[in-house]
Protein backbone atom coordinates (compact mmCIF):
# COMPACT_ATOMS: atom_id res chain seq x y z
CA UNK A 1 0.00 0.00 0.00
CA UNK A 2 1.36 3.57 -0.93
CA UNK A 3 -0.28 6.89 0.27
CA UNK A 4 0.66 10.06 -1.41
CA UNK A 5 -0.14 12.50 1.21
CA UNK A 6 -0.08 15.62 -1.31
CA UNK A 7 -2.35 13.84 -3.28
CA UNK A 8 -4.73 16.36 -1.84
CA UNK A 9 -4.46 19.94 -1.81
CA UNK A 10 -3.69 20.54 2.24
CA UNK A 11 -1.11 22.92 3.99
CA UNK A 12 1.05 19.51 4.10
CA UNK A 13 1.90 20.43 0.07
CA UNK A 14 3.43 23.68 1.30
CA UNK A 15 5.49 22.55 3.61
CA UNK A 16 6.67 19.97 0.26
CA UNK A 17 7.12 23.03 -1.46
CA UNK A 18 9.34 24.43 1.23
CA UNK A 19 11.81 21.83 1.53
CA UNK A 20 12.04 21.59 -1.90
CA UNK A 21 12.69 25.42 -2.61
CA UNK A 22 16.92 26.13 -2.68
CA UNK A 23 15.96 29.67 -1.50
CA UNK A 24 14.41 28.46 1.46
CA UNK A 25 16.20 25.26 2.23
CA UNK A 26 19.09 27.80 3.41
CA UNK A 27 17.13 27.81 6.33
CA UNK A 28 18.15 24.85 7.84
CA UNK A 29 15.83 25.34 11.10
CA UNK A 30 13.04 25.69 8.80
CA UNK A 31 13.86 22.59 6.75
CA UNK A 32 14.21 20.08 9.91
CA UNK A 33 11.24 22.22 11.25
CA UNK A 34 9.37 21.15 8.02
CA UNK A 35 10.06 17.28 8.13
CA UNK A 36 8.69 17.32 11.53
CA UNK A 37 5.55 18.58 10.89
CA UNK A 38 5.42 15.84 7.45
CA UNK A 39 6.28 13.20 10.31
CA UNK A 40 3.51 14.67 12.43
CA UNK A 41 0.72 14.73 9.87
CA UNK A 42 1.98 11.19 8.97
CA UNK A 43 1.92 9.78 12.61
CA UNK A 44 -1.53 11.22 12.49
CA UNK A 45 -2.69 9.06 9.12
CA UNK A 46 -1.24 6.09 10.37
CA UNK A 47 -2.71 6.50 13.55
CA UNK A 48 -6.07 6.16 12.27
CA UNK A 49 -5.31 2.55 11.31
CA UNK A 50 -4.10 1.16 14.29
CA UNK A 51 -6.29 -0.94 16.98
CA UNK A 52 -7.78 1.34 20.39
CA UNK A 53 -9.13 0.20 23.40
CA UNK A 54 -12.02 1.86 25.33
CA UNK A 55 -11.35 3.20 29.06
CA UNK A 56 -13.17 5.05 31.40
CA UNK A 57 -11.33 8.67 32.43
CA UNK A 58 -13.10 10.66 35.34
CA UNK A 59 -13.29 14.39 34.62
CA UNK A 60 -13.90 16.68 36.84
CA UNK A 61 -17.74 16.53 35.92
CA UNK A 62 -18.89 12.69 35.22
CA UNK A 63 -17.28 10.17 33.59
CA UNK A 64 -16.17 9.61 29.83
CA UNK A 65 -14.97 6.34 27.62
CA UNK A 66 -11.97 7.30 25.98
CA UNK A 67 -10.90 5.26 23.07
CA UNK A 68 -6.97 4.50 23.74
CA UNK A 69 -4.22 3.57 21.60
CA UNK A 70 -3.94 -0.38 21.92
CA UNK A 71 -0.37 -0.89 21.59
CA UNK A 72 2.51 1.91 21.54
CA UNK A 73 4.19 1.67 18.16
CA UNK A 74 8.00 1.12 17.73
CA UNK A 75 9.27 3.96 15.91
CA UNK A 76 12.65 3.17 14.05
CA UNK A 77 15.05 5.76 11.75
CA UNK A 78 17.73 5.74 9.32
CA UNK A 79 20.59 8.00 10.95
CA UNK A 80 20.65 11.17 10.31
CA UNK A 81 18.93 12.44 7.63
CA UNK A 82 15.96 11.04 9.39
CA UNK A 83 16.01 12.40 12.72
CA UNK A 84 13.44 15.59 11.68
CA UNK A 85 10.62 12.94 10.20
CA UNK A 86 11.54 11.24 13.18
CA UNK A 87 11.10 13.87 15.59
CA UNK A 88 7.71 14.65 14.10
CA UNK A 89 6.99 11.08 14.37
CA UNK A 90 7.67 10.70 18.19
CA UNK A 91 5.96 14.13 18.62
CA UNK A 92 2.33 12.75 17.97
CA UNK A 93 3.48 8.98 19.46
CA UNK A 94 5.15 10.34 22.31
CA UNK A 95 4.89 7.39 24.35
CA UNK A 96 7.01 5.17 21.52
CA UNK A 97 9.18 3.13 21.77
CA UNK A 98 12.36 4.04 19.78
CA UNK A 99 15.32 2.44 17.04
CA UNK A 100 17.80 3.72 15.64
CA UNK A 101 19.95 2.51 12.48
CA UNK A 102 22.79 3.63 11.00
CA UNK A 103 22.73 2.64 7.13
CA UNK A 104 25.04 4.53 4.51
CA UNK A 105 26.46 4.49 1.08
CA UNK A 106 29.84 3.00 0.60
CA UNK A 107 30.80 4.72 -2.52
CA UNK A 108 33.37 3.19 -4.93
CA UNK A 109 35.83 4.78 -7.44
CA UNK A 110 33.27 4.19 -9.91
CA UNK A 111 30.73 5.98 -9.23
CA UNK A 112 28.60 3.08 -7.30
CA UNK A 113 27.72 2.56 -4.18
CA UNK A 114 27.08 -0.02 -2.02
CA UNK A 115 24.38 0.01 1.82
CA UNK A 116 26.29 -0.73 4.67
CA UNK A 117 24.77 -0.83 8.20
CA UNK A 118 26.34 0.36 10.72
CA UNK A 119 25.13 1.26 14.52
CA UNK A 120 22.09 -0.56 15.24
CA UNK A 121 20.14 0.46 18.96
CA UNK A 122 16.50 -1.37 18.62
CA UNK A 123 13.80 -2.22 20.99
CA UNK A 124 11.93 -5.40 21.37
CA UNK A 125 9.85 -5.51 18.15
CA UNK A 126 8.51 -9.11 18.45
CA UNK A 127 4.51 -9.02 17.25
CA UNK A 128 5.12 -4.83 17.19
CA UNK A 129 3.86 -2.30 14.92
CA UNK A 130 6.94 -0.97 13.91
CA UNK A 131 7.55 2.66 11.97
CA UNK A 132 10.62 3.30 9.49
CA UNK A 133 11.22 6.82 8.83
CA UNK A 134 13.83 8.36 6.05
CA UNK A 135 13.27 11.25 4.37
CA UNK A 136 14.39 10.29 0.45
CA UNK A 137 13.41 6.84 -0.38
CA UNK A 138 15.48 6.41 -3.93
CA UNK A 139 16.77 3.33 -4.92
CA UNK A 140 15.13 1.98 -1.75
CA UNK A 141 18.32 -0.45 -1.08
CA UNK A 142 19.17 1.03 2.49
CA UNK A 143 15.29 0.91 3.42
CA UNK A 144 15.07 -2.50 2.38
CA UNK A 145 18.00 -3.39 4.00
CA UNK A 146 16.94 -1.95 7.14
CA UNK A 147 13.34 -3.88 6.84
CA UNK A 148 15.05 -6.99 6.35
CA UNK A 149 17.30 -6.27 9.40
CA UNK A 150 14.60 -5.77 11.51
CA UNK A 151 12.22 -8.12 10.13
CA UNK A 152 15.13 -10.87 11.14
CA UNK A 153 16.03 -9.49 14.55
CA UNK A 154 11.71 -9.22 15.70
CA UNK A 155 9.46 -10.21 13.25
CA UNK A 156 7.12 -7.52 13.43
CA UNK A 157 3.48 -7.43 13.32
CA UNK A 158 3.57 -4.50 10.63
CA UNK A 159 5.77 -2.14 8.95
CA UNK A 160 5.12 1.65 7.97
CA UNK A 161 7.49 3.55 5.85
CA UNK A 162 7.43 7.34 6.23
CA UNK A 163 9.29 9.32 3.99
CA UNK A 164 9.02 12.77 2.62
CA UNK A 165 9.91 12.70 -0.75
CA UNK A 166 9.99 8.94 -2.86
CA UNK A 167 10.77 8.15 -6.42
CA UNK A 168 8.51 5.59 -8.34
CA UNK A 169 11.51 2.91 -8.77
CA UNK A 170 12.40 3.07 -5.43
CA UNK A 171 8.52 2.22 -4.06
CA UNK A 172 8.43 -0.49 -6.67
CA UNK A 173 11.62 -2.14 -5.64
CA UNK A 174 10.68 -1.87 -1.31
CA UNK A 175 7.12 -3.43 -2.26
CA UNK A 176 8.98 -5.54 -4.62
CA UNK A 177 11.00 -6.89 -1.87
CA UNK A 178 8.74 -6.07 1.45
CA UNK A 179 5.46 -6.49 -0.06
CA UNK A 180 3.60 -6.15 3.07
CA UNK A 181 4.73 -2.80 4.36
CA UNK A 182 2.82 0.55 4.13
CA UNK A 183 4.42 3.45 2.93
CA UNK A 184 3.38 6.92 3.37
CA UNK A 185 4.75 9.67 0.96
CA UNK A 186 4.78 13.62 1.12
CA UNK A 187 5.10 13.23 -2.47
CA UNK A 188 6.28 11.41 -5.21
CA UNK A 189 8.78 12.23 -8.05
CA UNK A 190 9.80 10.34 -11.65
CA UNK A 191 13.03 10.26 -11.81
CA UNK A 192 16.12 8.90 -10.27
CA UNK A 193 19.51 9.73 -11.36
CA UNK A 194 22.54 7.50 -11.99
CA UNK A 195 24.22 8.48 -8.64
CA UNK A 196 21.08 7.84 -6.68
CA UNK A 197 19.33 11.38 -6.55
CA UNK A 198 15.52 12.00 -6.69
CA UNK A 199 14.71 14.59 -9.66
CA UNK A 200 13.08 17.15 -8.75
CA UNK A 201 13.66 16.05 -5.04
CA UNK A 202 15.71 18.39 -3.28
CA UNK A 203 19.03 17.92 -3.02
CA UNK A 204 20.79 15.77 0.23
CA UNK A 205 18.18 15.47 3.20
CA UNK A 206 21.16 15.22 5.37
CA UNK A 207 23.45 17.79 4.41
CA UNK A 208 20.65 20.40 4.41
CA UNK A 209 19.04 19.70 7.64
CA UNK A 210 22.80 18.77 9.17
CA UNK A 211 25.60 20.61 7.11
CA UNK A 212 27.35 19.19 3.63
CA UNK A 213 29.45 15.62 5.26
CA UNK A 214 32.98 14.57 3.54
CA UNK A 215 32.41 11.69 1.93
CA UNK A 216 34.58 8.51 4.08
N1 LIG B 1 19.17 10.93 -0.42
C1 LIG B 1 19.01 12.27 -0.47
O1 LIG B 1 19.28 12.96 0.52
N2 LIG B 1 18.54 12.82 -1.61
C2 LIG B 1 18.21 12.09 -2.68
O2 LIG B 1 17.78 12.64 -3.70
C3 LIG B 1 18.39 10.69 -2.62
C4 LIG B 1 18.86 10.13 -1.48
Amino acid sequence: MVVNLSEQYSILCDWIGEIRDQEIQVDRMRFRRNLERIGEVAAYEISKTLPYIEKEVQTPLGTATAKTLKDQPVITTILRAGLPLHQGLLSFFDKADNGFISAYRKHQRDGSFEIRLDYISCPELEDRVVIVSDPMLATGASLVKTIQYLREEGHPAEIHVVVAIACTVGIEYVLREEPNCRIWCGAIDDELTAKGYIVPGLGDAGDLAYGIKVQM
